[in-house]
C-alpha cells in the first residue's frame, strides 16, 4: 500500500504562547477526526509532526491515521527554521519508502510549516539542503500566520505560501478545514488516477490571503514575550502582550503611539521548555513605558506577576514580608516600582 506522508512542521516559539497554540493543536485534532471519515484518506494518508523553536523535536512519528492520538504541543525559545528543516528532512530520510526497481514507494510527501515569525537561525544552509534533496520530491507550503513572517525567505523555499492574517477562533477553524480539503482530494487524485496532483487551490482566499506583499516590506515585531517564574511553585511561566496603538489624547495633536497591551500570563511546562529553547539570548529590551496592563501569577495567584529582580529575572511577588527570588534565590523585600525599568525580552 502506498502511503500519502503528511508532515505538520510547527513553529512552537514564544509569541505562540496562549490561544494560537491552543488553536493549532485543536486544528490538528480536527484535521484527523475529518480525515478519518473520508474512505481515500482512510486508505493512504499518514502523519507526523514536527514543532521547533531553538530546537526540534519530532512530536509524532509518521503514524497511520487511525493510530493517530492527540499531542500536546511543547513551546521554547527561538525560531530556529533551519533547526527545523534539518529535523524535517531526516524524519523524511527516515520514514519516507522510496520507490525502487522492484516497488513503488510512498507518494509525494506534503508538508505544511506553520509559522509566525522570523527566523533566529541563519536557514540559508538547512534551505539549500532541503531543496537538493526533496525540492522536487516533496510539496512544501508554508503558511505564515500574521504578518511577521520573512516572506521573502519562505518563498525561496517553495512557490506554496500562504498568509493567514485574522487569528481569531473562526478563522482558524476556517483555515483548518481548507488544511484538510487540500489533504483530501490529494488523496482522492491518487484514487482516481494513480496519479498525483496537489490541489491547494479550493478557494484558499476565502479562508487565507495569497502571499502578495512586497518582499522588502518590513513590519514590526507585533508581540512581546516575557519569561518568569513563581516565586512559591518555582514554575516558568510566559507573559504576552500585543502590539497596538491609539491615538494621542492631546487636542490639536494628530498622531498614534504604539503600545503592548497585556495579551495574558501562561503556565509552560519547564521540562519541555528547557528541552526545545536554544541558549542564546537575544539581549533586546523593552522599556516597561511601553507596556500596558499587568498580569497576576498564573501559577499560585500572587498579585504581582511581573515583578524585577536585582538579577534582571522576573518574578511573582505578593503581600509576603520578605520575598524568595526563584532565580538567583536573593531574598528581598519588594516595594512597588516607581518609574520605568528596562525588561529583557525573551525571542519569542
Ligand atoms: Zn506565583
Ligand atoms: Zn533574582
Amino acid at each position: 500500500m502506498r502511503r500519502l506522508p503528511v508532515y505538520f512542521l510547527i513553529d512552537v516559539s514564544e509569541s505562540m504562547v496562549g490561544e494560537p497554540l491552543d488553536q493549532v493543536q485543536e486544528g490538528i485534532g480536527a484535521i484527523i477526526k475529518e480525515l478519518r471519515t473520508d474512505p481515500y484518506a482512510l486508505e493512504t494518508v499518514w502523519v507526523s509532526i514536527i514543532a521547533f523553536a531553538g530546537k526540534a523535536k519530532t512530536i509524532l512519528p509518521l503514524t497511520d491515521i487511525i493510530q493517530f492520538y492527540p499531542v500536546k504541543l511543547p513551546l521554547g525559545s527561538g525560531t530556529n527554521l533551519g533547526v527545523g528543516l534539518d529535523a524535517l528532512r531526516l524524519e523524511l530520510d527516515k520514514s519516507v519508502k522510496k520507490t525502487t526497481q522492484d516497488t513503488k514507494g510512498d507518494w509525494k510527501p506534503i508538508v505544511f510549516l506553520f509559522t509566525d515569525g522570523r527566523p533566529t537561525d541563519n536557514p540559508s544552509l538547512a534551505i539549500e539542503n532541503w531543496k537538493k534533496h526533496y525540492g522536487s520530491s516533496a510539496f512544501f507550503v508554508s503558511i505564515s500566520f500574521g504578518k511577521n513572517t520573512d516572506k521573502e525567505l519562505l518563498s525561496s523555499i517553495s512557490e506554496h505560501n500562504l498568509t493567514f492574517e485574522a487569528t481569531d477562533s473562526n478563522s482558524f477553524k476556517k483555515f483548518f478545514k481548507w488544511v484538510t480539503a487540500s489533504i483530501k482530494a490529494t488523496s482522492q487524485s491518487i484514487a482516481d488516477s494513480n496519479n498525483q496532483v496537489i490541489d491547494l487551490s479550493k478557494d484558499p482566499n476565502k479562508v487565507v490571503s495569497k502571499n502578495t506583499q512586497e518582499y522588502s516590506e518590513r513590519i514590526d515585531e507585533n508581540v512581546a514575550v516575557f519569561l518568569a517564574k513563581c516565586q512559591n511553585n518555582k514554575t516558568p511561566y510566559l507573559i504576552k502582550y500585543v502590539k497596538a496603538s491609539k491615538q494621542t489624547e492631546i487636542p490639536g495633536l494628530d498622531f498614534e503611539t504604539l503600545y503592548f497591551r497585556l495579551n495574558g500570563a501562561f503556565n509552560i511546562d519547564e521540562e519541555s521548555y528547557t528541552e526545545l529553547s536554544d541558549n542564546a539570548s537575544q539581549g533586546k529590551q523593552i522599556s516597561s513605558e511601553e507596556l500596558l496592563g499587568f498580569p497576576t501569577c498564573p501559577s499560585c495567584g500572587n498579585q504581582f506577576g511581573f515583578s524585577t529582580c536585582s538579577c534582571g529575572n522576573l518574578l511573582c511577588v505578593g503581600d509576603e514580608e520578605v520575598t524568595t527570588c526563584p532565580w538567583c534565590n536573593v531574598q528581598a523585600k519588594f516595594g512597588v516600582g516607581e518609574g520605568h525599568i528596562n525588561l529583557n525580552r525573551a525571542k519569542g
